[in-house]
C-alpha cells in the first residue's frame, strides 16, 4: 500500500498510496528550529506526536472541523486525504510568546483578550514573511473568501483546543494550523503536536513543547512524553 516517497520535510515524511486520493504522512525522530538552522533527534518524538496529532484530528473531527486525517497505519504513520497545501501558516495566539514578542513590543506572558490570528507565508528560504488575505489574493495563493474561510475555522479551533487542552492541564499561548484544499473544501492539513504547538503546564508555567529543544530547556523525549501521558493516556495502558 505505502508506495514512494513524495516528498520529505524536516519532521515527516510523505509516501503515495496505491490510492491517489490518499498519503501516508510518517512523524519521525528528527527535528529543527529557527528555519532549519538547528537540527537534532529525539527518541519517539515521532511516535508521540503522531499519537497526540492523531487524537486531536479525532477531536476536532467531532467538533465538526474537516481534517485531513484518515487513520493511523501504524504508530508513526497516517493515512491522510492528499490535499492541495495552501503555503500560509496560521498561527492563533492566546498568550504572547516566541515571534509575537520579538517584532513587537508585547511582553512575553501578555494575555491577549482576543485570540490574536497571524499568517505567515510558509516559506523557509523567504523567512516565513508576514502574510495578510491582499498579499494572499497577489501571489494567487488564496481567495478573499478562502482567507475569510480560514481565519472563521482557525478562532474556532482555537476555542476547542484551549478548552480541550485547559482540561489537561495545559495553557495553550500559541500554535500553527496549516489548511489545504480537497473536493472543494478547506480541511486542517499537516499536524498538531508539541512540534507545532506552544503547551504551557497550567500550574507551573513550565514548556511543554519543542521549547524545550529551541532553548535547551530540558529533555525533549520526557517532556514529550508527559505531554502524551495527559493527551493519549490509553497508549501508555
Ligand atoms: N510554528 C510552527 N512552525 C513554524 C513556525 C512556528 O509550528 O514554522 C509554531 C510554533 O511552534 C509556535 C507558533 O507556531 O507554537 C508560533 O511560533 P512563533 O511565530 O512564535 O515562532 P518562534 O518563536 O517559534 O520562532
Amino acid at each position: 500500500m505505502k508506495k514512494e516517497e513524495l516528498y520529505s520535510g524536516k519532521a515527516k515524511t510523505i509516501y503515495k498510496t496505491d490510492n491517489p486520493a490518499e498519503l501516508i504522512s510518517e512523524f519521525r525522530d528528527s527535528l529543527t528550529a529557527f528555519d532549519g538552522k538547528k537540527k537534532s533527534e529525539a527518541k519517539n518524538k515521532g511516535y508521540f506526536n503522531a499519537q497526540i496529532s492523531k487524537k486531536i484530528f479525532e477531536m476536532l473531527e467531532e467538533e465538526g472541523i474537516p481534517t485531513h486525517y484518515i487513520k493511523m497505519v501504524s504508530d508513526t504513520e497516517m493515512l491522510v486525504k492528499a490535499v492541495e497545501i495552501i503555503l500560509i501558516e496560521v498561527i492563533p495566539r492566546n498568550i504572547a510568546a516566541g515571534s509575537i514578542t520579538r517584532k513587537y513590543p508585547i511582553e512575553e506572558g501578555t494575555v491577549f483578550e482576543n485570540p490574536v490570528i497571524v499568517m505567515d507565508y510558509k516559506s523557509d528560504e523567504h523567512g516565513d514573511p508576514m502574510m495578510n488575505e491582499d498579499i494572499a489574493v497577489a501571489m494567487g495563493i488564496a481567495t478573499y473568501e478562502e482567507i475569510a474561510q480560514i481565519r472563521e475555522m482557525a478562532l474556532k479551533i482555537n476555542e476547542i483546543l484551549k478548552n480541550y487542552l485547559g482540561e489537561k492541564g495545559f495553557l495553550l499561548p500559541d500554535f500553527k494550523l496549516e489548511f489545504g484544499r480537497v473536493d472543494g473544501k478547506i480541511v486542517v492539513a499537516d499536524e498538531i503536536s508539541c512540534d507545532t504547538c506552544r503547551f504551557w503546564d497550567k500550574t507551573t508555567g513550565a514548556s511543554m513543547d519543542k521549547d524545550i529543544f529551541r532553548f535547551d530547556k530540558g529533555d525533549l523525549s520526557k517532556t514529550y512524553e508527559e505531554v502524551a501521558k495527559r493527551i493519549v493516556p490509553e497508549i501508555f495502558e
